[in-house]
Order: C-alpha cells, then structure tokens, then sequence
C-alpha cells in the first residue's frame, strides 16, 4: 500500500465520503457504545490516521490497554490532534486538527501510564495501517554498491540498506559470478525507507547525484555491464518519479545513461560487502556528491 499522500504536510487531504454511523460520530460528534469498537481490543504495530481524511493522529506505541471501552494512548503524532473545551463545560473534545474530524475526549491525571494522560478514542474515527505497509523499499544500481549504500544509509528515513544483485537470472549469484560481468546482474542497493520522513523522489534525486548517470560503461574506476546505472522501480509510481527526474536531467543537458528496470529478485550479498566503508572507516573511493538538481 502506497501511503505517500498521507504524510504531505501541504497537499490537501480528500475527504472521505462517511457513512451514517461514521457521521453520527465524527460529524455530530456522538460516541460509540463502548467495547464494540474495532479497535478497542487491538494492539498491532502501525499508525492511526484520521477516518475523514487519512492524516496520522497515534502511533500503536502510544496505545495502552485501559480497559474502559475505547482504544487509549497517552500521546498524540505532535500536531496532529487539537484540543478543544467540549460543549458540556466540563470535558475536553480532542479534534483531527486537519479537517475537524470529532475524535473523542482527552483526560489526565488518571495514573493510567507514566505520561498520565488518556486520549479516549472512537475506534469508528479512526483508520488503522500496519506498520508494514508504511515502510518502502527502493533499488538503486549506480557503480560499486560499497559507495552507493554508503551514501544511502546516511539519509533522512532510510531505514536500513542491504547491497546485493538484481537484473540477472541465475539463482543465489556469488560476488565472483556477478564480477564476471557476464551474468546480467549489477551491483544493486535496496533501501528500505519510511515514507513519512522522506519520499521517494528524494532518495532518487541523491542517487542522481551521487553516481555519473551519464557513464555508459560502468562506474568511476569501475567498468563492466554490472557497475552500469540502473533504477529498478518496484512499482509505477516510482517509475514515473525516476522518468521525471531523468527528463530534468537530460534539459539540464545531461545525457543520461541510466535505465529504468522493473524492480525482480534481490539477491543479497555476502556479508562482508555490507555496510563496507562504516565497519573499514573510509570514505568511498568510487563515489562523490555532486548537485545536479
Ligand atoms: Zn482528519
């Protein structure tokens, strides 16, 4: 699942179409009965967006077993969620501070956990993502995967990288094998990123950057068929982004040399070419960054 337009600070967010029972909760700010909401009982790993329109409000590491009915977190994603005097004088109305979703009441000084607070939240105000499907992952092919990870690993989001293979066929191919240069193989950095902290289009960008996209025979000091550019899209949408970019390039007068590659098999590879230059403590000998954008 692609969650990229969640997570635009600016892009206005398109306002789901609710049903009757959702209305009756997030516009007219009713209550469901409690203990029968999805998510009262419900302690997976992932986010918590906003119902109406999809911006994030709690994070499941906030989430705590109250027992009192309605799915509890003691904090809130900052900013994401306003609090307002409720029209009973008494309580406090917590809003979706994007488009003024009715979430339910904050309350504090229950001893519930440390931070003493208790967001009391409509499960039916509320739409649960997995902690898997916000993570992404991209593949970069652009020289000596030592150099590229090295740089990748360094950006904002980025999860974690591994450095392996990916555009041959033969199964579980060996350094040697791809040093060939024979097996269609390239040297290729998967980077697994969250998509909240940085976009594709960045993490594409800094691999413009870092790498020649204009060489045709490899990279740097490093020639053959597996040191040549390459961008494996793992679905359309990252396709689209690095055919943009490389249009940018080429009116700055850049010819690229870079193909873009349906994203197969990643083969990682053996572990002694991970993380290279952090565990040898040098700079990359094959790879700069040079502004390009
Ligand atoms: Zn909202």
């Amino acid at each position: 699942m692609n969650t990229d337009h969640l997570y635009g600070q600016d892009t206005p967010r398109k306002l789901k179409t609710l049903t009757a029972e959702e209305k009756r909760v997030i516009i007219d700010k009713g209550t469901e009965r409690p203990f029968t909401g999805k998510y009262d009982d419900f302690f997976e790993d992932g986010v918590y967006t906003c119902k109406q329109c999809g911006a994030p409000l709690y994070r499941s590491g906030d989430k705590f077993a109250s027992h009192c009915g309605w799915p509890s977190f003691d904090d809130e994603i900052p900013g994401a969620v306003k609090h307002v005097p409720d029209a009973d004088g008494q309580r406090t109305e917590i809003i979706c501070n994007h488009c003024g979703a009715h979430l339910g009441h904050v309350f504090s000084g229950e001893g519930y956990t440390a931070k003493n607070v208790r967001h009391c939240v409509n499960s039916i105000s509320l739409q649960f993502l997995p902690a898997d499907s916000l993570q992404q992952k991209a593949y970069f092919a652009g020289g000596c995967f030592w150099g590229v990870e090295y740089y990748m690993q360094q950006a904002e989001g980025v999860l974690s990288t591994t450095v392996g293979y990916m555009g041959g066929t033969k199964a579980k191919p060996t350094y040697e094998e791809v040093c060939a240069g024979n097996t269609g193989y390239l040297e290729t950095v998967q980077v697994v990123f969250d998509p909240r902290k940085t976009s594709y289009e960045k993490l594409a960008k800094l691999f413009f950057e870092i790498h020649d996209p204009t060489q045709t025979d490899g990279q740097g000091p490093d020639i053959g068929q597996q040191y040549v550019s390459a961008v494996f899209y793992a679905n359309e949408q990252q396709k689209e982004v690095a055919d943009k970019l490389i249009g940018i390039l080429k009116k700055k007068g850049f010819n690229v040399a870079t193909s873009l590659r349906p994203a197969a098999t990643f083969w990682k590879a053996e572990n002694y070419h991970q993380d290279y230059y952090k565990h040898h403590q040098k700079l990359p000998y094959c790879h700069t960054r040079v502004k390009r954008f």
